[in-house]
């Protein structure tokens, strides 16, 4: 089905391992994706670099020639059981004859056979059984209006973050780079350690530190991002902010975190975002609370005034004898509710604004309403001489 990996490399099933890399390096200059014009570049590119990592891993190698192109190449997707080295006969123990002739094969099989299929196991770099990690999310915030919250509004911004370096697609070393199998983690990516505890063994695997994870080692690193992968820069990007949105609630953009190490998905990006104060407006949920200041008179006999609305200004009737502090529900008024449910209320508190200072036809109108309260006499001198005083 898929070309023997000398084949790939157009070497003969003897070359040395030294023949081998030079073939990868002319080969890869020629399929590199940056280069290359191939539609089938990218594919053809991994495939010359499977076929390099097998055939210049004298182990993988060995296991690759007994096993045979196609057999190898199911034991790395399904798992390599006893069935599929050394068997002369390979009675049984094709790669899907591993669940029964194979088990007995490896529970006896030794220690030597084990480590083998280990390294091999671990090692193919790319063959699917791992799905690659996704990038790390990244966090940003955004400050907006509560206008723009009462709208929704498109927003821009820019935020840093790392990118795929281009030099080297994100591999963090030049495309013709010798490569090794990592030997602190055999390939595999991971370490395990084991731990006696009072408890019994605890064991305890991490990414190995040595080749983060990756399972190979490379003779040279990309100069540009210094073997990082990735480069860091400052992208702009843009948002939509849904209307209703409140402070402290996070919006988040699927695949524009962090590029993964391992070739998968992007991270996601996202997103704080905070509402700036607004100097009418208060704001708890989807309501809105606002002072209305209005004057004694117009507390005492009643008003039709307008009030500021996030939609415009609205009309409102103060009641006559409306008390400092009372509040009034207009609704529907408010924020609108997250995903088109409703808007809530906007509530107008009155205020009842004292006068500071007074004109003498205010001054005299006011000590006639207060004699003409009658019961007031006793706070009148009192009242009258505070009102003097501040003259
Ligand atoms: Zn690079
Ligand atoms: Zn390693």
């Amino acid at each position: 089905m898929s070309e023997d990996f000398y084949d790939v490399l157009g070497v003969s099933s003897d070359a040395s391992t030294e023949e081998i890399k030079q073939a990868y390096r002319k080969k890869a200059t020629q399929y590199h994706p940056d280069v290359s014009d191939d539609p089938d570049a990218e594919e053809k590119f991994k495939k010359i670099q499977k076929a390099k990592q097998i055939l210049t891993d004298e182990e993988k190698r060995q296991a690759y020639d007994q096993m045979g192109h196609d057999r190898y190449e199911q034991a790395e997707k399904h798992g390599f059981d006893a069935g599929d080295v050394g068997g002369a006969g390979g009675m049984g123990g094709g790669p899907f004859g591993g669940m029964g002739g194979g088990m007995g094969g490896s529970m006896g099989g030794g220690g030597g056979l084990g480590d083998l299929f280990e390294q091999v196991f671990g090692g193919g770099g790319g063959g699917g059984r791992r799905r690659p990690r996704k990038g790390r999310d990244l966090r940003t915030e955004l400050e907006i209006d509560l206008e723009e919250a009462y709208e929704g509004a498109e927003k821009q911004f820019t935020v840093e973050r790392p990118e795929a370096c281009e030099v080297c697609h994100g591999e963090g070393h030049p495309p013709e780079a010798d490569a090794e199998t990592c030997p602190e983690c055999q390939g595999r990516g991971q370490v395990t350690q084991v731990q006696q505890t009072p408890l019994g063994r605890v064991q305890q695997t991490t990414t190995c530190p040595r080749c983060d994870g990756e399972g190979t080692l490379y003779s040279e690193t990309c100069s540009e991002c210094r073997g990082e992968g990735y480069v860091r820069t400052t992208a702009t990007l843009s948002v939509e902010v849904p209307a209703g949105i409140q402070e402290g609630q996070t919006l988040r953009m699927e695949g524009e975190g962090a590029p993964s190490p391992e070739g998968g998905a992007h991270g996601d990006l996202l997103i704080d975002v905070s509402v700036r104060d607004h100097e009418d407006f208060e704001r708890e949920g989807a309501d809105l609370y606002y002072r209305l200041p209005v004057s004694f008179p117009q507390a005492t006999f009643g008003d039709t005034v307008e009030v500021p609305t996030l939609d415009g200004a609205a009309e409102f009737d103060i009641p006559d004898g409306t008390q400092s502090g009372e509040t009034f529900r207009l609704e529907g008024k408010g924020m609108p509710r997250l995903r088109g449910r409703g808007y809530g209320d906007l509530y107008v508190q009155v205020q009842v604004v004292t006068p500071e200072r007074l004109n003498e036809e205010q001054r005299e109108a006011l000590e006639d309403f207060a004699e003409a309260g009658g019961d007031e006499i006793e706070i009148k001198d009192g009242f009258f001489e505070k009102i003097k005083r501040a003259f």
